[in-house]
């Protein structure tokens, strides 16, 4: 396979408004997707692109490059309300996987079980794409349309991830069930993002749950009903009602059943709450 790296953005789109070429960033989803079948003859390597990699503060919020590590997000020193990305962060894969792999092409992989997206939909983030016709940004819920489905569209390109500035004394939490501690693939994930009031009474929240639906959902009811509720660690004994589960569509597969992946997703979601309710702002 010949792999083309160009040094600019402008030069990567021209090339592909030429010919439409695979597109690789760290391959730890583009390789094995190919296991068993002969690779194309040429691909465009996207980790030479100038700016394409880093973690960078504007007046609107945070932008992190198309080929940002989960290695590099592992490292960053950002607000608490990215604690779920940054701790996704740490779960992907293995470390070589982190030290290759990146979260726009896990976004772009638009696996179920992708553990970014959790973390990012509860930042409300937005995913830049650029063509040579232009840039446009898709909020990450309208980006993704199913399970290998995303809104690119040919000879696009993700250039970023945008997070908005965070609320103020937001903070976030993950957790993530496999079938073993490390190196493994999600049966269920979980990211929860609060805010309470001088009360410690949750007044904002969004929470998240992957790999129970062809994409990641939010949990509206869910969120509805915390609203007003003590953020104490009372909470581990939330009763998730099955309306506010309502948005997960789980299904049976080697990994979990359906129902395991129902009330995985349900205790993930507690424990979440109870890790944020014991480590309260400041
Ligand atoms: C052993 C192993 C363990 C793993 N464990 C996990 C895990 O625990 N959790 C998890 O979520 N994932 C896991 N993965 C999947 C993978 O590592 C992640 O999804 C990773 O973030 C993919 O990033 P990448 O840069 O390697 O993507 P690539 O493989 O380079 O690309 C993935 C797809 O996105 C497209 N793409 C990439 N970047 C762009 C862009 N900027 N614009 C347009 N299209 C683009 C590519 O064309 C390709 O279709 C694992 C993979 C392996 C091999």
């Amino acid at each position: 396979m010949t792999l083309t790296r160009p040094g600019t953005l402008s030069e990567a789109l021209a090339i592909l408004a030429d010919r439409p070429l695979p597109v690789i960033a760290g391959g730890t989803d583009f390789y094995p997707a190919r296991q068993g079948r002969p690779l194309p003859g040429a691909a465009l390597d996207l980790t030479g692109i100038a700016g394409f990699r880093g973690i960078a503060r504007d007046s609107a919020g945070w932008r992190i490059g198309a080929a940002t590590t989960w290695t590099d997000i592992a490292r960053a020193s950002l607000p608490p309300a990215f604690d779920a990305l940054h701790a996704a962060a740490r779960e992907v894969g293995s470390v070589q996987i982190q030290n290759a792999g990146t979260v726009a092409g896990n976004l772009c992989n638009a696996s179920p079980a992708a553990d970014g997206v959790p973390p990012l939909l509860v930042l409300d983030a937005v995913v830049e794409c650029a063509s040579v016709a232009g840039t446009r940004r898709i909020a990450l819920a309208d980006f993704l349309l199913g399970p290998r489905k995303t809104a690119l569209l040919p000879g696009e390109l993700v250039t970023a991830v945008l997070v908005p500035d965070p609320p103020p004394g937001a903070r976030a939490a993950f957790r993530k069930l496999g079938s073993r501690r490390y190196l493994v693939i999600s049966i269920a994930m979980a990211a929860v993002l609060v805010a309470t009031d001088a009360r410690g009474r949750i007044d904002l929240v969004r929470i998240a749950v992957g790999a129970c639906s062809p994409v990641a959902r939010r949990l509206p009811a869910l969120e509805a009903a915390l609203i007003g509720q003590h953020l104490g660690p009372e909470l581990a004994a939330f009763d998730l009602t099955d309306d506010m589960l309502a948005p997960l569509t789980p299904i049976d597969d080697v990994r979990a059943s359906a129902r395991y992946r129902r009330d995985g997703a349900a205790e993930l979601v507690r424990r979440a709450l109870a890790d944020l309710a014991e480590t309260p702002d400041g």
